[in-house]
Order: C-alpha cells, then structure tokens, then sequence
C-alpha cells in the first residue's frame, strides 16, 4: 500500500509519563503505517526540558510559528515534588503557559461523543465546545487586606495625571482586589473565537455580566460586537450566529441546547465551566483541546494530563488500560490542519478514516477501562483492552 505522503511537516511536541508511552505507540500502530509522517521533533519531556534550560519548549512554540500546525503530548509541569523526583536545575514553567505567550492563542475544548457513552445531560447530542479567554482578570490580580480606611483605585497616566476612585470606605477589616486586561487580549481572544466558529461552522455564544460590570465585561461585549463586523458576512454566508447574551442567560440556554455551539467565556467561567461541560460528558479523557492564535496557527493536544499513577503502574511491568482516544484525536486534527493548509485530501481523508475507526471501535464494545462502566448500549456488553490492544483494534478498522 501507497503511504500518504505530506508537504510541510508538524510541529511533534513530546511529553512526559504515561502519555509519551501512548505517544509512541499511537505513531507506530495508528499513523506510521499510513502516513509517510513528516515532523520536526521537539521533546518536550522534563529531563530534555531541564537539559536545555527549557529552551526547547521556545523553539518548538517558535517553529509552530513558522509551520503553523503543532501535535503536543502532556507534559509535567513541575512542583516541589518533581524537581526533587527529576533532580531539576529550577522549577520550570508549564511548557503550555509557555507556548500560549509566545503563540498569544486562545484554548477551545470539545468532548468527543460516543455513541453508548450518555451525557449526564442527555439532551445533549453534539459537543458543546468551550472557548477560554486565557489572559487576565482575577488570574493576574492583585488583592489585600484593609482595616479602617480608604481603599482607591488610582491610575497615573503618561503625563503623571492621576485619576482616583472610591472603592470603600472600610470602617473595620476588609479585602480588596485589583484586576485587569487589555484590549488587545479581548480583541485577540474575539478573533480566536470568530475564527474557531466559521472553521468548524457551528454557533459562537458569548457571555458576560455587562449589566453589573458596565465597565469591565461590557469592553469585552463591545470589543466582541466591534471584531464581529469584520465576521458578520461570513458568518451569514456559513449560516451561523453570533449572540451574545449575560453568563446566568446563557447558563440556562446550555443546559436546554441540544449541543453544537462554541461558548466563549471569560477566564472565570471557562475555568469552572470547562470542568463542569466536561464532566458532563463524561470523560475528560474524552476532551480534546486546540490552541488556536489570532493569526490562525493551530496547536492540538489532549485536555488530560501525564497519567502519572498509570504510568508507575506501567514501569513496573503492569499492564495499563489508559485511554489513547483524546491524544489520537489531537494527531487526526493536526493532520487534517495540514491536509486541509497544504491542500493534501488524502491526509484530510485520512484524519476523518481515523476519527471513525476510534469511535467505531468503541461503539463495538471494545475500549479502556475507565470508559467500560459509563458504556451502556444494547445488545453490547463493554470489554476493556490494554492500552496497546486497544490501539491495535482500531488500527484493524482503518
Ligand atoms: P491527569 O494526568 O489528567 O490524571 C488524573 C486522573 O484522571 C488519572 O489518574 C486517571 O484516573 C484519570 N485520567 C486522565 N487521563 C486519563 C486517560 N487518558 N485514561 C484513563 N484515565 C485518565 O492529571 P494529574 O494526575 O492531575 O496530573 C498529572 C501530571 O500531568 C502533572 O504533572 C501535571 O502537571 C500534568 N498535566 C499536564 C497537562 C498538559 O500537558 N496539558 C494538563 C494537566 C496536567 P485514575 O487514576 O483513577 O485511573
Ligand atoms: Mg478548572
């Protein structure tokens, strides 16, 4: 058989644990024997990491600049703990923080469904797929305690004008807390977004609390609405919407939808609604994730971590079942990215046979254990593989 062949190669983020094991064996069983693969290989594993000072994790992110497509393996982000584990120059930053500064991109996450695997929402039959806002708010903020006393706002601007505001006037202990953003973030963040929803042509939804912060949230509903008129013909000529609506209105319509929509939310809520959409669907090794830039360079990877106690389960010789199917759904997107950029169908073509097999193959009744107890169909009674069986399973199916 004809291997696939490409063009311009992927950025390959490695990483770390249990998901470097899956890694390798997700390119040998799944991609390698249909794909003539092309990629530049950073690896982004913590010993390699400390080894160069993390100058890997900029050069990959820098490459993913220059190629525009990146595949990224979890990876360790370091406590106290891990440095002493890995023996650690310094406690290095996330590797994702790393690559979301330098790429300035926003995060969409989307569930992948299963046919067997009921939402705990059962209206829900299509992903609901949240875009988080990663910049600011109470994530850059600073606070403190008062006593009695004034607490202010001041800004001083470039000629020394100040400018002074009341926040309270406290007659006995208290808290306060600063915070911020900048227009070029929300105006960033709204062109992920935009862009996000016309390249998967599903509904973009955006919520804030304008009606109590008239200030703060309405910059973000007035920068959305401004970016929105450079969409707005697009937009009508794909068939969408974009609504924006307040955080507690939009709440409830979710819950209600049948799914299929991109929900931007401000840092806050896509923290907590992330997890809350994710659990709902059931798996969060069942989420994939995209770093989109405003530039549209798109970096894909799973929403779960390094599988850490699986990963000590495997190096002892045991035999785990951890769920490869986000990880493989990042390697499908990144593939049909290029496919689609390059102008290959066949890799397009690919991307999609892989996707089906995947869900094809749990739908059959064969997939990890952590899937077996959410499985509920008729006539299927679940069986749980290993991981390496399992990807073995689909590659029968591609
Ligand atoms: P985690 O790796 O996502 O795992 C937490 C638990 O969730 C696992 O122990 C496992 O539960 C379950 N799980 C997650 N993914 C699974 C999969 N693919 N298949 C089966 N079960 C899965 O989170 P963590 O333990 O909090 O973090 C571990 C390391 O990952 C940390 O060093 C952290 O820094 C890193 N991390 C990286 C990223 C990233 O690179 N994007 C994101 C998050 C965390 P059971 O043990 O009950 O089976
Ligand atoms: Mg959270």
């Amino acid at each position: 058989m004809q291997k696939i062949q490409m063009k311009t190669p992927l950025v390959e983020m490695d990483g770390d644990e249990m998901t470097r094991i899956l890694w390798g064996w997700i390119k040998e069983i799944l991609i390698e024997p249909f794909v003539d693969l092309k990629t530049e290989y950073y690896d982004l594993g913590l010993p390699y990491r400390d080894k160069t000072d993390d100058k890997v994790t900029v050069d990959s992110a820098n490459a993913t600049l220059k190629y525009g497509v990146a595949v990224k393996c979890a990876t360790i982000t370091p406590n106290n703990q891990r440095v002493e584990e890995y023996n650690l120059k310094k406690m290095w930053k996330s590797p994702n923080g790393t690559i979301r500064a330098i790429l300035d991109g926003t995060v969409f996450r989307a569930p992948i469904l299963v046919d067997g695997i009921t939402p705990y929402i059962p209206t829900w039959k299509k992903p609901i797929v949240i875009a988080r806002h990663a910049y600011g708010d109470i994530y850059k903020a600073v606070d403190g305690f008062t006593g009695k006393g004034k607490a202010e706002l001041v800004y001083t601007d470039k000629n020394g004008e100040k400018q002074t505001t009341l926040i309270h006037d406290f007659d006995g202990d208290g808290i306060v807390c600063g915070m911020h953003n900048t227009e070029k973030s929300i105006e960033s963040f709204a062109r992920a977004c935009f862009n996000y929803a016309l390249d998967m042509k599903l509904p973009l939804w955006f919520s804030t609390k304008d009606t109590i912060s008239k200030l703060y949230d309405g910059t973000f509903k007035r920068i959305f609405a401004e970016v929105y008129e450079e969409y707005k013909e697009r937009f009508e000529k794909a068939g969408i919407e974009y609504m924006y609506t307040l955080i507690d209105d939009v709440v409830a319509r979710i819950v209600r939808s049948e799914g299929g929509i991109v929900w931007a939310c401000k840092n806050y809520d896509g923290d907590v609604m992330s997890d809350m959409v994710a659990t709902a669907y059931g798996s969060l090794a069942m989420m994939t994730s995209v770093l989109v830039s405003p530039e549209g360079i798109y970096e894909y990877e799973a929403a779960h971590g390094t599988v850490t106690r699986h990963y000590y389960k495997y190096i002892k010789g045991e035999e785990t079942s951890t769920n490869p199917v986000a990880t493989i759904f990042a390697w499908s997107g990144a593939l049909r990215k290029r496919g689609e950029l390059d102008n290959l169908p066949d890799l397009m073509a690919f991307a999609d046979k892989l996707e089906k097999a995947t869900i094809a193959t749990i739908e059959n009744g064969e997939m990890t254990g952590d899937l077996v107890s959410l499985f509920k169909k008729e006539g299927i009674t679940p069986k749980k593989l290993n991981s390496k069986d399992f990807l073995k399973a689909i590659a029968s199916r591609i």
